[in-house]
């Protein structure tokens, strides 16, 4: 068993907060790509979001579920021996941003500009969404709250399991999985510790009151049927926001599944327009690189 945090994400990029926890951070390719001079992520083309400025992170990597399509490793499961407090993940956000995008330094890359680069050590922007489960972290209230008060906006990124910490959760934008249209398939593809089909609609079920999204990751012969059921979930709960994005064949789930997975981009469309055509959901836009349609609530 690896020592925690575990040794290969650390060469992977991941910086950790504190030593005992597996609360950590790493910027994803789109903010590199964005200091760079290069394309934004679909955020920042649908919420407005600068890549460059944005924080990827997660106050603990512990899951419940062990999804097919999940970028991260069951192998290296790292063992939390303690939670990092939010005061000192938020000490840290700027400091291993930093470090983590140290050889994208404007002095080292010419590519890069001054301006970005100072923009860059200054974000603006948490996304909760590493990896992991972020409701298993038991102070993540106080976290996303010390967030806000410190200028930060936030999304948080939930697989929906824990509803009653979701209930005592204000993120700037709340994002819920829903990776199957029912039970049977929810079992098989995201291989949860325990059947928690229930709790994830209770969880959907707090969307429509919020400014919200719910996140279909789209498995080309595993959950891409049904457009009709997904409709009727995604209908009655009332979400501002729905993004169905096309799996990509990344990470460990490269042992699990396979390339044909992947839907094309035109899949991914058409099984939006089925989906939207059966829900009081419209078509509001999307982007072909990151195969993601998406589709708001209809006033
Ligand atoms: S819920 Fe998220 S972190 Fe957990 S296994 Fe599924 S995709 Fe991975």
């Amino acid at each position: 068993m690896p020592s925690t945090p575990c040794e290969p994400l650390r060469k992977q990029g991941y910086q950790f907060f504190s030593p005992t926890s597996t609360a950590a951070l790493k910027p994803c390719l789109w903010c590199k790509r964005a200091l760079q001079g290069g394309d934004m992520c679909y955020k920042h083309q649908f919420y407005g979001i600068d890549s460059h400025r944005c924080v990827q992170m997660t106050p603990t990597l512990r899951c419940n579920q062990r999804c097919l399509f999940c970028w991260r490793s069951f192998e290296h499961e790292p063992r939390e021996e303690e939670e990092c407090p939010p005061e000192t993940i938020l000490a840290g956000i700027r400091k291993f941003q930093k470090k983590a995008l140290a050889g994208y330094n404007a002095v080292l890359d010419n590519t890069v500009t001054d301006e970005r680069w100072k923009e860059a050590l200054e974000p603006k922007h948490v996304a909760i969404s590493l990896s992991g489960e972020p409701t298993l972290y038991t102070k993540l209230p106080e976290l996303i709250d010390l967030f806000h008060q410190n200028g930060y906006t936030t999304f948080l990124v939930s697989n929906g399991t824990n509803p009653a910490m979701l209930k005592k959760c204000n993120p700037f934008q709340m994002y819920i999985s829903l990776d199957a249209p029912d039970r049977e398939t929810y079992l098989k593809v995201c291989r949860p510790v325990s059947d928690y089909w229930d709790r994830i609609q209770e969880s959907l079920g707090l969307l429509g009151k919020r400014r919200s999204a719910i996140r279909i990751t789209l498995v080309k012969g595993l959950n891409d049927y049904a457009p009709e059921q997904y409709a009727r979930i995604l209908q009655d709960s009332g979400a501002t926001f729905v993004e169905i994005k096309g799996y990509m064949y990344l990470g460990y789930s490269q042992n699990r599944l396979a390339r044909e997975n992947m839907p094309e981009h035109a899949e991914v469309r058409s099984f939006a327009e089925k989906v939207a055509s059966a829900c009081d959901y419209r078509f509001k836009d999307e982007n072909t690189l990151s195969r993601v349609v998406v589709l708001e609530q209809k006033q």
